[in-house]
């Protein structure tokens, strides 16, 4: 598809050289032609001393000279309109290549993307279509097995639904967002109170130690990459541990931390932990987590889209930190 659309659009583009070369050799040639016209007549200066059949040599053997002149000029721009046409072609489709590359990466960013949701969606789907059938094939289904069949498909609509919300996240244009100044010690109070319960749930300890810094920004995405950070900080680390928000200034960059004492991430994972749907050791992350791998992608979109990075510096065992970098206000 891109290959075809790659020989068209060198076409065009050939279209254009050519249109210019053979319009540039139409104007040398009626100009050149011009001239060569007017060096037929002998010069004025020397009409009046010379006799006529003189005077039609003269003439005769400037038209002969010129025409010659004319014909090797016509051969020249022809050979030049060829080369053009045939490097012209070669420097056509590599430049048509050239400017599909993005549009061809893009392309098939976009099919990959496709297809991982997708698949992700067949999952719950799948277990919903399963466990109904089931439920509706059974003649004895008691009130009590109902229940549990609605409960199941409500724990699947639930997954479904954190999903559709994780790719509209990620699909949507962080850049657009309106932004203002964002105090760092505020959203991470914030992101504090949003967690506390589920890092008490797992007698997890926050702490919170961002000194006052200012960046500019959109609070509310910058608050959940805190809280993705933050999140995973939780649902990776075991029990009587401590997850820590901290920061610190550097130049014109605000450094933001989220350091752990879980699990910790193997260093052959953590070049992938920031694509789409990458979970590490996956079997493990989707049982106890139930994650689908896309929060960290969104936390680098928004990063990224706030004129900063976020990266991971990890021991397995010992624990993870994450750091994001933004610019100041
Ligand atoms: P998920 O929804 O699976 O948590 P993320 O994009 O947030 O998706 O994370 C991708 C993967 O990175 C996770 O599946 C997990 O394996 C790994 N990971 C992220 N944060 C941590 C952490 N703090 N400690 C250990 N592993 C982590």
């Amino acid at each position: 598809m891109i290959h075809s659309v790659a020989l068209r659009l060198s076409l065009f583009y050939l279209a254009i050289i050519m249109a210019l070369s053979i319009g540039f050799s139409l104007v040398i040639y009626r100009v050149s032609a011009d001239e060569l016209g007017k060096v037929v007549q002998p010069p004025k200066d020397i009409v009046t001393m010379v006799d006529e059949p003189w005077r039609s040599n003269f003439v005769a053997a400037r038209l002969a000279q010129s025409e010659m002149s004319r014909n090797n000029l016509r051969g020249n721009l022809i050979f030049l309109n060829i080369g053009t046409l045939l490097l012209g072609a070669i420097g056509s489709y590599a430049l048509a290549r050239r400017t599909l590359q993005p549009i061809e990466e893009a392309f098939e960013a976009q099919g990959r993307f496709t297809a991982d949701a997708s698949h992700e969606l067949r999952t719950p789907l799948t277990a919903m279509q399963t466990s109904i059938e089931v439920g509706l094939r059974n003649p004895n289904l008691t009130l009590k097995n109902s229940k549990e069949l609605l409960q199941g498909t409500l724990e699947e609509v639930g997954k479904l639904s954190r999903l559709s919300n994780g790719l509209l996240k990620l699909t949507r244009n962080a850049q657009d967002m309106p932004k203002k100044p964002v105090s760092l010690p505020d959203i991470a109070k914030e992101t504090i109170l949003q967690l506390e319960l589920a890092a008490s749930q797992k007698k997890i300890t926050l702490t919170n130690t961002v000194p006052k810094l200012t960046v500019w920004g959109d609070d509310i995405s910058l608050k959940e990459v805190l809280v993705i950070l933050v999140d995973n900080a939780i649902k990776y680390s075991g029990a009587h541990t401590t997850v820590t928000i901290s920061g610190r200034q550097q130049g014109k960059l605000a450094f933001i931390m989220v350091q752990d004492q879980g699990q910790g991430i193997k260093a052959s994972d953590t070049v992938h932990i920031f694509d789409r749907f990458y979970r590490a050791d996956s079997s493990r992350s989707r049982d106890r987590s139930e994650g689908y791998g896309l929060g960290l992608s969104i936390a680098k979109k928004i990063a990224e889209a706030h004129g900063g990075n976020i990266e991971v510096k990890s021991t397995p065992g010992e624990g993870s930190t994450f750091t994001v970098k933004l610019p100041l206000a």
